[in-house]
């Protein structure tokens, strides 16, 4: 199979929303009026992102999904992505279900294939995502990093650390119940990109990021280019991984400080960590129901920059927990 065939086989499909889609040399996109263009781009390299050994049909999902994350972190709605693809050798066994993975996901969010690139060489996934943001009175309606206020609610979604806890069995360094090995390796695998919850939070929250290398460091973005500080509440954070493995009875394997370094730096989660006014909490409860996704509060943002860890009774935890860096 050559590379037009393969591109043909496997990633090229009519154009829906766009104005032309692959087989030029580019794609024609036509955002609606009173948007903005919302841009992002993620690669996946093996043995860096992602085991050899993984499904190709869940790789696919992960590969979009992770793109869809930094969508969603911006309040965006999906329109359309590119795929940069390296691949040792034209295998169809491996590029039937990657393909299947890829484009259910890209389905289920209306977000159109409209163009990439096909070379030979070591596995690599490089997605851009294009997304659609409105602008309301001159006003982008974009959430960013940049506009957490001293007062406003720290909230996470969904979970954190279930991913961690799904890397340390792969790594042998832990071992748990079967059932909770396999929730956790889905979240660890095929991630949900909270894209309805991004776009139900324009006008709600003041900033936002994805969860992608640890909470805390990823706070610390938020922190940075907002100019404030944080508390963020330990005991509640331990609950969001502990509860994954509760109902297995799992939790006691492990002592807290293990989970709750998972939560807090685990990384891999793909959740929204944002901030909100105290006047809003209605208002994210709301946003939260009507993208049927859990969120958490979690702490605040303080005044006096740095970030301060709590326990239950407010008293001081030492943060010794990194994150994930490429180059430390
Ligand atoms: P060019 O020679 O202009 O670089 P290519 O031959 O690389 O174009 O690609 C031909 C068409 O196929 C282009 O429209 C390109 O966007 C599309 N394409 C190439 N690889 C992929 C891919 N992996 N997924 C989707 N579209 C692709
Ligand atoms: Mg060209």
């Amino acid at each position: 199979m050559g590379e037009f065939d393969l591109i043909e086989r496997y990633f090229k499909r009519p154009a829906r929303q766009a104005v032309l889609g692959v087989g030029d040399d580019c794609a024609l996109l036509q955002p609606a009026p009173g948007t903005q263009l919302a841009i992002s781009s993620d690669m996946l390299v093996e043995g860096r992102h992602f085991l050899s050994t993984v499904d190709p049909q869940r790789l696919g999902h992960k590969a979009l999904a992770v793109n869809l994350s930094d969508l969603a972190a911006c309040g965006a709605k999906p329109l359309a992505f590119t795929l940069a693809l390296a691949l040792p050798r034209a295998d169809e066994a491996w590029l039937a279900p990657f393909s299947q993975g890829l484009l259910a996901l890209a389905d289920l969010h209306g977000c159109e294939l409209i163009g990439g690139d096909t070379t030979q060489g070591p596995l690599n996934i490089c997605i851009t995502v294009f997304g659609e943001v409105p602008v309301v009175g001159g006003r982008s309606q974009a959430l960013l990093r940049s506009g957490a206020q001293p007062g406003d609610d720290l909230y996470v979604s969904g979970s954190v650390g279930d991913a961690r806890l799904a890397l340390e069995v792969f790594r042998g360094t832990v071992s748990v119940p079967a059932a909770v090995f396999e929730a956790a390796r889905l979240r660890l695998e095929q991630p949900t990109p909270r894209v309805a919850l991004g776009q139900a939070l324009r006008g709600i929250a003041t900033s936002a990021i994805d969860i992608s290398d640890g909470l805390l460091g990823d706070l610390g973005h938020i922190l940075k280019l907002s100019g404030v500080g944080a508390t963020v509440d330990t005991a509640v954070a331990i609950n969001l991984v502990a509860a994954y493995a509760d109902c297995m009875g799992a939790r006691g394997q492990f002592d807290a400080n293990t989970w709750l370094g998972w939560a807090l730096a685990g990384g891999d989660d793909y959740e929204l960590l944002f901030t909100a006014p105290p006047a809003h909490r209605t208002l994210v409860t709301a946003a939260a129901q009507s993208s049927h996704t859990p969120v958490t509060r979690i702490g605040h943002i303080d005044q006096a920059h740095g970030l301060r860890l709590v326990d239950e009774h407010g008293q001081a935890v030492a943060n010794t927990y990194s994150s994930f860096d490429h180059f430390a």
